[in-house]
Parts: structure tokens; C-alpha cells; sequence
């Protein structure tokens, strides 16, 4: 991708002030590439074998806060690897560090993977950083992940689509209240439009986010379920309606990151719920049966 032509266009100046130190002498070439690749929802066993691939051949491995522990271990013992949800004491390293640091790496070594949980497109920050290494003369490859707003419903038992219920689904970011997402959030058209409706980092402006839908329509009882570290083993799924989820949240003490489904495909979740506790005298049954 290098040589596409894009140099410092005013959209990098403004986000990057001090990209400029990093201006790529194009007489010389990056030694590196770096990989954008998406570590999926948790689950080891839900990374794609691209990643793992990637991940056992890096010289260098840059990771964000929900990157599990289980995946980073899959890392060459050898690579470099650095934590980008944490560094310097802050809660998460400016995305204009973050990037400098990228295109540095990519100056020292071969193979750098820069590690996103879920799908590096969806809600990570992934467009912004590819943009930037190009504009630095960075190769780039995007090695898709399993979003977690797909992941954790599905391993509470919700079907984003169903024949039944929904022919559309709608991924949107609660957290536009922060100005982190441009245009803002149009929720009266989400109402209007999203069947499933799939909110990420929502937790804390679920208090906000609620009345708006149902002002412009969304039934109260509307179901809506929120899945925290789905696919992990420590998952929690709390199910609600609009009406009384605020209150349930408050009283459980339901904390993010979690993922926000909303819609009636979230009242198939009883089925997986049910399957166990079913099974159960089922199994004991039979075993009866078969002793006698
Ligand atoms: N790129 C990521 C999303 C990053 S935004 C992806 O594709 O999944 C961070 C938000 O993702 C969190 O606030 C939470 O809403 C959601 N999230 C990430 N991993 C999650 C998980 N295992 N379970 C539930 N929500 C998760």
C-alpha cells in the first residue's frame, strides 16, 4: 500500500499534530507491515487462524484493554509487546501516540500486529489507524475479527436475524455522548428503523439512550438483554425490558463492557436458558429406565 500517493492530508494534521517527526523518507522503505487484526470477542478458540498465524510470527505486538489473556500468550515468546490500554499510568494511550509508536515499529522490525478485540472496523478505532500508516508510508493488512456485538448475543442464545422476528440488525455505538463518534447518534431514527437493534459500550448511557427510543416509538416492553464478556468464561447475561432495565442495571450493579441487544429476537435467549435445567430430568429418566 505504500506510495498510494497520501501524504499529510489537513484531516491527519488536526488529529496528529506531532506526526510530522515521522514524515517517512520515501528514499528509504519501512522495514515492516503492520497487521490490524481483530482478536474477536475473547474466546481463544474464536481468533481466526490468519491471526494466529500473525500473532506467532510477530516481532512486535501493540494491544488494546480488551485483548484476552489467553490470545496474548499465543504471541511469539520473543515479540515485543506492548500494552496501548495502559501505558504511561493513563486509562489508554492517545491514538496519535498510539500510531507514532506503530510507525516507529514498522521502521525497527519485520511483523507488527496491532491487536484489537473484536473486529479492528467495528467500533476500533481500526479505519482511523490504517489511514494514518498509510499517510506514513506504512504497509497495512486488515485481518477481520469476530465483533462482539455478533459474539456476545449468539452465546446468550440471540439471533441478531431470525425468519420470525427480524430481518435487520443495526450496530451502533452508545457512546457518542463523549463527541468519540462523528455524526452523533440519530435515535429517534434507530427506533424507527432497527428490528435488532445491537448497542456497544451503552452501559453507562442506558439512562440516556432509553428514553429517546421510546419517545419515538420502541415499545416499553421491548426486550433487551445485555451480554458482559461474552464468550468468556466469566459472562454475564442480564435480561430486561426498555422499561425497567435502567433500574435493574442500577440494582445489580451491571457493569460494562457488554453489549446491549435490543429487540424481540432477545426473548429466544429462554430457549438456551431452558436447555439445561430441561435436559436434566430427561437424562435422569432415561438413566432410570436403563437401571431397571
Ligand atoms: N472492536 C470491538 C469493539 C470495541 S468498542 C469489537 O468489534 O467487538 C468496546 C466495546 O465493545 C465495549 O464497551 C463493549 O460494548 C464491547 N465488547 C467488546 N468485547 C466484548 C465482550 N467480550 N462482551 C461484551 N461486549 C464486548
Amino acid at each position: 500500500m505504500r506510495g498510494m500517493g497520501v501524504l499529510f492530508t489537513d484531516n491527519h494534521l488536526n488529529r496528529m499534530p506531532a506526526i510530522d517527526t515521522y514524515a517517512p523518507d520515501f528514499s528509504s522503505a519501512p522495514l515492516g507491515k503492520v497487521y490490524l487484526v481483530g482478536a474477536g470477542p475473547g474466546d481463544p478458540g474464536l481468533l481466526t487462524l490468519k491471526g494466529r498465524d500473525l500473532l506467532e510470527a510477530a516481532d512486535a505486538v501493540v494491544y488494546d484493554a480488551l485483548v484476552s489473556e489467553p490470545i496474548l500468550e499465543m504471541a511469539n515468546p520473543a515479540a515485543r509487546k506492548i500494552d496501548a490500554g495502559k501505558r504511561s499510568g493513563r486509562h489508554s494511550l492517545p491514538q496519535a501516540e498510539t500510531t507514532r509508536l506503530l510507525i516507529e515499529l514498522a521502521w525497527q522490525a519485520k511483523t507488527i500486529v496491532r491487536l484489537k478485540g473484536g473486529d479492528p472496523f467495528v467500533f476500533g478505532r481500526g479505519g482511523e489507524e490504517m489511514e494514518d500508516l498509510i499517510a506514513a508510508g506504512v504497509p497495512v493488512e486488515v485481518v477481520p475479527g469476530i465483533t462482539s456485538g455478533i459474539a456476545a448475543p449468539a452465546c446468550a442464545g440471540i439471533p441478531l436475524t431470525h425468519r420470525d422476528h427480524s430481518s435487520s440488525a443495526i450496530f451502533v455505538t452508545g457512546h457518542e455522548k463523549s463527541g468519540k463518534y462523528r455524526p452523533g447518534v440519530d435515535w429517534q431514527a434507530i427506533a424507527k428503523a432497527g428490528e435488532t437493534i445491537v448497542i456497544y459500550m451503552g452501559v453507562q448511557t442506558l439512562p440516556q439512550v432509553i428514553p429517546q427510543l421510546i419517545e419515538a416509538g420502541k415499545d416499553p416492553k421491548t426486550p433487551i438483554a445485555l451480554v458482559r464478556w461474552g464468550t468468556r468464561p466469566d459472562s454475564e447475561t442480564l435480561v430486561a425490558t426498555l422499561e425497567t432495565v435502567v433500574d435493574r442495571v442500577r440494582e445489580s450493579g451491571f457493569s460494562a463492557p457488554a453489549i446491549a441487544t435490543i429487540g424481540s429476537v432477545v426473548d429466544l435467549h429462554r430457549l438456551s436458558a431452558q436447555a439445561v435445567p430441561e435436559r436434566e430430568p430427561l437424562l435422569q429418566a432415561l438413566l432410570a429406565t436403563a437401571q431397571s
